[in-house]
């Protein structure tokens, strides 16, 4: 299966633009060329920056699980996050023997380093055309369709519109694409770690991606099938 990597000079672009701004690593998306789906996360967790690969860490387990309850793996689906880099705060954590220790820790990327690196998710989004794009959680739900956006209220519901897009680089505000895209709004895999109560609504998001694909494919193969009847019509003179 071919695989679609965004090319140097866009992950430079990133790297230049979010430059300054308290992050580490940069994680590329990852995926065929032609995926089932892209899957749009928030941005890298601590095991994500140091290992390269996308949702490798806790909340990439709970993922993959989901992914399987519909008979699918990492291999078919295109996942890619708002930002790449790994936003971090300082802490302190108190260690068995009552010393404090400073520390990283993960936390949620600001509306600038989303900006930074718009032109990132903009390129991928672009080139891979999606015929199903699966925002995990608000930020990518509100990168996408803007702020008013909220995935208590939309996940698991099918949305057919344009998305936000960086006209220019110098921009601040987003434009919408002329393309219009199916999006499927479910919550952040994380989410449920603090809030186990969403679970039972997670799944049935899952549930409801996985029908959405099997009426495409089904779509998909019918019309293959009408146009061979056609065709071979056509071969005998009718
Ligand atoms: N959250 C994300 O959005 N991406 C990751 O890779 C991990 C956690």
């Amino acid at each position: 299966m071919h695989s679609f990597r965004i090319p140097e000079f866009v992950a430079d672009l990133g790297k230049k633009r979010i430059e300054g701004f308290p992050v580490e690593g940069f994680v590329y998306g990852e995926g065929p060329r032609q995926p089932k789906m892209m899957l749009i996360g928030e941005a890298p967790g601590e095991t994500e920056a140091l290992g390269g690969i996308p949702f490798t860490g806790r909340a990439g387990k709970e993922l993959m699980k989901s992914l399987a309850s519909i008979g699918l793996t990492r291999e078919d689906v295109y996942i890619t996050s708002a930002v790449r880099s790994r936003p971090y705060r300082y802490g302190q954590r108190k260690e068995r023997d009552g010393t404090l220790t400073e520390r990283k820790y993960n936390r949620p990327p600001t509306k600038l380093e989303i900006l930074a690196h718009a032109p990132v998710l903009d390129f991928e989004i672009a080139n891979v055309q999606p015929e199903l794009i699966v925002t995990l959680g608000n930020v990518s739900l509100q990168r996408l369709i803007g702020k008013q956006a909220k995935v208590t209220e939309l996940h698991g519901k099918s949305l057919n519109q344009p998305v936000r897009f960086l006209r220019e680089l110098e921009d601040v505000e987003y434009g919408w694409t002329e393309e219009t895209y199916t999006i499927i709004p479910t919550f952040h895999p994380a989410s449920i770690f603090y809030r186990p109560s969403h679970r039972p609504s997670l799944e049935s998001d899952w549930l409801e991606i996985g029908r959405i694909l099997q009426e495409r494919n089904e779509q998909k193969s019918s019309g293959k099938t009408e146009k061979i009847i056609i065709e071979s019509r056509n071969m005998d003179g009718e």
